[in-house]
């Protein structure tokens, strides 16, 4: 199996990513740096530095590229590597950016295969919250891949988690309560998880993304990787969007805060901090 294919760029992906010039190749978006990023491709081991080819991307209609997507690039095997294109997305969830007057939509998360909302049983759960997710969803026409995990469900008892269900329950989307402090529910993303897919998590800072990914993760690898804490000072800085390979062959992607993603609590102000850090051990 290639790189590109441990990365999820199975044959449909490669069919639908149609023919390309011989001095092409194509790579998958690990992390985007403001004009740079980093890429994973066949020609290279590790990632490669790349930049936009400024001339591909003129165009109005042009996609721009981010974290999560496959794209076509001429590699250099000795400086940057210029992206020409980026593939069609098999998913995307995107937000109107209010900021902007003519609605620009910003790109949360693409080519995943579950998107999953982070929800806890505490303080943090929030019906209005999944409303606007899925209005979110629906418009980006991802509603089929969204399921909500209740995070930190050894907090609550069997009764208050029947009821918090219950009043997401008239959405339809599935839901599902996880601990990882007890390892409820890791089974049943099990179910939803294998080598090559990818996995989108939004949630609130602090709902429990970081120990989720890293109990996917499991010890072991933990073991071997160093432990990097994040912050909005380091060299992460500029760094919006970051996809994360594990050991299991499963890729998850990093996604900014409900604040930044203009999701509101339910009395409606943001009262959640957008996670502006990164707790990944990898
Ligand atoms: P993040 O900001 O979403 O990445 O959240 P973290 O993973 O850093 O978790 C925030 C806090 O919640 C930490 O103190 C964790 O120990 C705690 N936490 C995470 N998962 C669970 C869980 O399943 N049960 C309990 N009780 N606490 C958890």
């Amino acid at each position: 199996m290639t790189t590109l294919e441990r990365y999820g760029f199975g044959a449909a992906m490669r069919a639908s990513a149609g023919a390309i010039p011989a001095e092409e190749t194509f790579g998958r978006i690990v992390s985007a740096h403001g004009d740079y990023f980093h890429v994973v491709c066949d020609q290279a081991e590790g990632e490669v530095l790349a930049r936009k080819k400024t001339s591909a991307f003129r165009s109005e209609s042009a996609v721009a590229p981010t974290t999560g997507d496959f794209v076509r690039l001429v590699y250099n095997p000795s400086g940057e590597s210029r992206i020409t294109g980026v593939v069609p997305r098999i998913s995307s969830f995107m937000r109107v950016d209010p900021s902007s007057s003519g609605h620009k939509a910003q790109t949360i998360a693409v080519n995943f295969d579950a998107l999953f909302l982070l929800m806890g049983v505490n303080a943090d759960f929030s019906v209005a919250r999944l409303g606007r997710v899925l209005e979110l969803a629906d418009a980006s026409a991802c509603r089929q891949r969204l399921a909500v995990l209740l995070t930190k469900s050894d907090l609550a008892d069997d009764g208050r988690l029947a009821d918090l269900s219950g009043q997401l329950a008239p959405f339809g989307v599935p839901v599902h309560p996880i601990s990882v402090k007890t390892g409820r529910g890791m089974d049943v993303l099990e179910t939803y998880a294998a080598p090559g897919r990818t996995f989108a998590f939004i949630g609130s800072s602090g709902v429990g993304k970081s120990s989720l990914v890293n109990a996917l993760a499991g010890e072991e690898w933990l073991a071997t990787q160093e432990i990097q804490h994040w912050s909005g000072k380091g060299r992460h800085t500029t760094t919006s969007r970051e996809l994360v390979m594990l050991p299991s062959g499963l890729m998850v992607i990093d996604t900014p805060g409900m604040r930044e993603l203009g999701v509101m609590g339910r009395d409606g102000t943001h009262r959640f901090h957008s996670s502006g850090t990164h707790r990944y051990r990898r």
